[in-house]
């Protein structure tokens, strides 16, 4: 509980320092803590400390802790992120269970998040994810194929799309990581120019990890996902 309040206070700190160095408000960049494997109490714990985001990767595990947490901390308004890789078959319990999924990255799969949600009167955020150095293993949509996405995902009534997210090749310098989050940064700029990607509203960039959130938060990100550098390492 201390270790995390602990490490939240020094994320903010680095955070708050990395958009100074950049001329950036700190206010408008989101820290979402990613709890996968992490149990629900550790997470009410981080909640107790302020923390409201959370972003998880596995739907099942997910939907569990989330309901639980729900039975538990009835007063917490959590928000939940969705930032693994998401089956169709799966498509009905995000939908129910997520605020945001930042993980979009076919239009099979907006379509069954888009039904399921026109069953249950809801709407959800949609960020395209974008494998933006093109790695074979890695999902995601190469950044050509971006707006093509974006055309159809924008004809699914109840979902919104604010934004992209990316992950790029796992680097020991984070300095590596600039031009994957440069490249996203124009790439989503260039989409808002010709009218892809929603209108006045900045655009939502999701980029940035434990071991280089600084770089994508001087690179423009307004969401990072920071799991280890919150709850240590994940066993
Ligand atoms: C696990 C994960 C993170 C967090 O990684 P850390 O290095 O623990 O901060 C962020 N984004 C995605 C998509 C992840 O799967």
């Amino acid at each position: 509980m201390l270790d995390i309040q602990y490490n939240l206070e020094r994320i903010q700190e680095r955070l708050a320092r990395a958009a100074h160095r950049a001329g950036r408000n700190a206010a408008t960049i989101k820290l979402v803590a990613v709890s996968k494997k992490i149990p629900w109490k550790t997470i009410r714990d981080a909640a107790a400390c302020g923390q409201f985001i959370f972003g998880e990767n596995y739907i099942q595990e997910a939907a569990d802790k989330i309901d639980r947490l729900a039975a538990n901390c009835p007063d917490k308004k959590l928000a939940w992120h969705f930032i693994g890789h998401l089956q169709s078959n799966k498509a009905k319990i995000a939908a129910e269970k997520f605020q945001v999924i930042e993980t979009l990255d076919r239009l099979k799969l907006a379509k069954a998040l888009d039904r399921h949600l026109a069953d249950s009167g809801g709407s959800l955020e949609v960020l395209v994810q974008v494998n933006i150095a093109k790695e074979p293993q890695k999902s995601g949509v190469p950044p050509e194929e971006c707006e093509k996405l974006l055309e159809q995902v924008s004809e699914c009534p109840n979902l919104k799309i604010t934004g992209l997210m990316t992950m790029p090749p796992f680097a020991r310098d984070p300095e590596d990581s600039r031009p994957h989050f440069r490249k996203l940064r124009i790439l989503a700029e260039d989409l808002q120019d010709r009218g892809c990607l929603g209108g006045s509203a900045r655009a939502e960039l999701s980029m940035g990890m434990s071991g280089d959130f600084e770089v994508a938060v001087e690179e423009g990100a307004t969401l990072i996902r920071v799991g280890t550098a919150i709850f240590g390492p994940r066993i």
